[in-house]
């Protein structure tokens, strides 16, 4: 791992990291690179473009405040543990729960969180089943996701997991514009309401334009909602 490329990288993005976290960042490449080489777990980056594309932008909503000490937080769709593991490494204290539908990568996820010694909640399960799960239905002050859907369907697959007052954090690209519309109509049929569109850097790559769509829980979710799996990505709510 480029750690000095790391550190620069947080540092100019005002996020704050130990020798611990440090330590954490290059124990979890190596864990992945153990991984990769015997299952397709997720796409083999060159060294550089790694810290950018998953540790630099998993940490935006840290350089955004979004994140309260010790918040309650849900990957939603978390593959090999993007924004969740990068975001746990740098606060600890934040309650993480990383969700994905695939067994494989929840295993990854369990293996690597015991040998960086981090605790968190695995979850292996569609979200719209979990999110009709007592213990984590309106539970979260936080849901994170990136790359996993477009911004109607993530509206669905994460505000059902949100208390009123929680915030959803979705990773977009320049396209986010054109789902905005559809994004605020799905938003406040499921208790939430569009915050905005924060734009989120990654140190030395303005080529990006990654942005952050953030949408705030204001009313309870509907019985109704999440629809049954496999609905919100098919048929979008708007
Ligand atoms: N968030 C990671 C990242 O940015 O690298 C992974 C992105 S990957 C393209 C999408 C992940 O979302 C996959 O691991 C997939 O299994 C998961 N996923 C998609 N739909 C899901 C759903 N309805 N419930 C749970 N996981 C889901």
């Amino acid at each position: 791992m480029n750690r000095e490329r790391l550190a620069n990288g947080l540092e100019a993005m005002g996020i704050a990291a130990d020798r611990r976290a440090m330590e954490r960042f290059e124990a979890f490449h190596a864990i992945l690179d153990e991984y990769n080489a015997r299952m397709d777990l997720t796409a083999v980056l060159e060294e550089d473009e790694r810290v950018d594309r998953h540790d630099l932008d998993s940490a935006a909503p840290l350089a955004k405040g979004l994140l309260a000490g010790g918040a309650k937080v849900i990957d939603v769709g978390t593959g090999a543990g993007f924004p969740g593991m990068p975001l746990l490494i740098l606060k600890p204290d934040l309650r993480m729960t990383f969700l994905d539908a695939q067994q494989k990568r929840i295993g990854f996820i369990e293996d690597a969180l015991s040998r960086l010694e981090l605790s968190a909640v695995t979850l292996h399960a569609r979200a719209e089943d979990a999110a009709r799960m007592a213990e984590h239905r309106e539970q979260y002050d936080a849901a994170v996701s990136r790359a996993v859907a477009g911004a109607a369907t993530l509206a669905e697959l994460t505000l059902p997991f949100l208390r009123v007052g929680g915030v959803s954090v979705a990773w977009k690209g320049p396209g986010v514009a054109e789902e905005l519309t559809h994004a605020k109509r799905a938003s406040f049929l499921l208790g939430g309401c569009v915050r905005g569109v924060l734009p989120a850097p990654v140190p030395g790559r303005d080529d990006w334009q990654h942005v952050l769509l953030v949408t705030d829980k204001t009313g309870k979710t509907p019985k109704a909602y999440p629809r049954r799996a496999g609905l919100p990505g098919k048929k979008p709510l708007a």
